[in-house]
């Protein structure tokens, strides 16, 4: 098993997938990089409207066979796609971290969350039973799911597997065609998976791969021929698409960006929670969705804050926790520490002072970082910074703690550390968050318990994955049947 990333012998070039062919796209060309190395490791080409028109052709194409093959035959293709994702798992986890900076570790579990996700889909055949009953003499109504066609995700560089893994699998075991646009930093694992489930036998245009940015998603969202989009980024742009592409007439799941909270308990266990929290805000260098970003310590907490800042120190840049997207991200960073030190924050662990690790001295590196005393309302206490620093608001009582994190406009994570279980309680009923976390640092929800969060960490109804994935990416008909021949009764009696 390998231990860190290497960088390719030459630039890999990186296409579309449309009809089952690998090509390029007609539009400008972009480079990829690798955030460990600050180095190009790739190429690809834009992909323009006249691009997405072909795809959906090649994709409506596909879709009428596919949405009628029985869901038990899909499921086996599902099943192989499995096999092939678990036998590559090492070769795809490298150019997963390669490309969006994660460590190794990271960039295997990220992968295996989304084949949980993947053997969810598999139980839709077994699940998805459908319903009948007899609603009158002789008469019955039952549901038959039907697929939608075309369907499409828009997904984000922080997962470059796991994300798109929320959609792929549900959708194209329900019967649809699914074009796929990832994000244009994190493109190259597009390829190994699109080859996987060509492999497991997906008959060409059921997946689509299309690279590019602004242009190519603006073209999905316009597209007469696509039905529904699932997206995951950031806020402003999942506003954005929600309002186009339901515009437009489709539908719209756009999971956006969040601030999470973590409120801190005195009675919380010690070891426990300064792991947990650490662990929260440092994990994949703090750019996930569900990272703790504010800590909200209430009372004296000031032991578990001393382990906290502990074991942040402790942590080796590359081997410990990977590196920043890109350049700017981490100018960003500097800029939002060095403004909270404006607002009145004390740097408590500075992570700019850390040395790059040698030999990626190029790579985009920012240590873990606290801030204490954060006030709220101050940027570092309200906007996502997507980095591995850690606000520390201090508040006397659990009612303001709850004050403070229901006035942040997301809603996606919130998380209690505390020994008292009515504690507990009164944050999973009160905080307004869709999904919360009890001495857990990271409350992502297992299949069935589907993924999402609330007000502006999501635009749409209805959860990404779990149950109500099947309603999105489906359609429920509703036959209505009499066999019997009289006439001598309304249906309806
Ligand atoms: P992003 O919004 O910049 O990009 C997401 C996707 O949208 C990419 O495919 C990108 O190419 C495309 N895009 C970017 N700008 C666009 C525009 N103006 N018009 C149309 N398309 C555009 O997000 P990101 O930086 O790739 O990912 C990080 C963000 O995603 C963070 O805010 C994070 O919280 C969020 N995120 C949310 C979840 C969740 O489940 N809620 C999960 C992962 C990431």
């Amino acid at each position: 098993m390998q231990n860190s990333v290497t960088l390719p012998t030459q630039p890999i070039d990186c296409l579309n997938s449309i009809g089952g062919q690998w090509k390029a796209g007609s539009g400008p060309s972009f480079d990829i990089s690798s955030p460990y190395f600050g180095k190009k490791i790739g190429q690809a080409k834009s992909s323009t409207k006249a691009d997405i028109d072909q795809a959906v052709k090649e994709a409506q194409k596909a879709a009428v066979s596919w949405g009628r093959t029985p869901i038990k035959e899909r499921s086996q293709v599902m099943f192989r796609f499995r096999q092939i994702l678990l036998r590559d798992l090492e070769t795809i986890s490298s150019t997963i971290s390669l490309e969006s900076g994660k460590t190794l570790a990271e960039a295997r579990a990220g992968l295996m969350k989304g084949i949980e996700v993947l053997e969810f889909a598999l139980s839709l055949q077994n699940l998805d039973e459908g319903g009948k009953m007899e609603v009158s003499r002789g008469v019955s109504c039952e549901y038959r799911r039907e697929p939608l066609g075309v369907v499409a995700g828009i997904t984000p560089f922080n997962f470059p597997a796991m994300v798109p893994m929320w959609m792929i699998p549900i959708a194209i075991t329900l019967g649809n065609s699914f074009i796929w646009k990832p994000s244009d930093k994190t493109p190259l694992t597009s390829m190994p998976i699109a080859n996987a489930l060509k492999e497991a036998g997906l008959p060409d245009g059921v997946l689509t791969v299309i690279q590019g940015d602004k242009t190519a998603v603006e073209a999905i969202l316009d597209h007469p021929g696509i039905s529904a989009v699932g997206f995951v980024g950031s806020t402003p742009v999942a506003k954005l698409i929600y309002q186009r592409g339901s515009a437009s007439g489709k539908r719209v799941l756009a999971l956006g960006g969040a601030k999470n909270h973590i409120i801190l308990m005195p009675d919380a266990d010690v070891e426990m929670a300064s792991r947990g929290i650490t662990d929260s805000f440092t994990g994949c260098a703090g750019q996930r969705c569900m990272a703790a970003s504010t800590l909200i310590a209430v009372g004296d907490t000031q032991h578990i804050l001393d382990r906290i800042v502990t074991h942040a120190k402790s942590f080796q840049l590359s081997r410990d926790m990977g590196a920043l997207i890109s350049q700017d991200s981490r100018d960003r960073l500097h800029a939002s520490i060095a403004q909270a030190e404006v607002e009145g924050a004390e740097v408590i662990l500075d992570g700019r002072k850390v040395a790059a690790p040698a030999g990626q001295e190029n790579g985009h590196w920012l240590a873990p970082t606290i801030l204490d005393h954060v006030k709220p309302g101050t940027h570092a206490a309200t906007d996502e910074l997507f980095g591995p620093v850690l606000s520390v608001i201090r508040c006397k009582t659990l009612s303001e703690a709850l004050e403070i994190e229901n006035s942040s406009p997301f809603g996606n994570a919130a998380s209690v550390f505390t020994a008292n279980g009515a504690v507990a309680d009164r944050v999973a009923q009160e905080a307004k968050a869709g999904m919360i976390g009890v001495n857990i640092g990271v409350p992502v929800p297992r299949e069935p318990f589907s993924f999402g969060g609330f007000h502006d960490s999501k635009f749409g109804h209805g959860d990404i994955t779990g149950p109500s994935s099947l309603d999105f990416w489906s359609s429920l008909k509703k036959v209505t049947t009499k066999w019997t021949m009289s006439t001598d009764q309304n249906w309806m009696s």
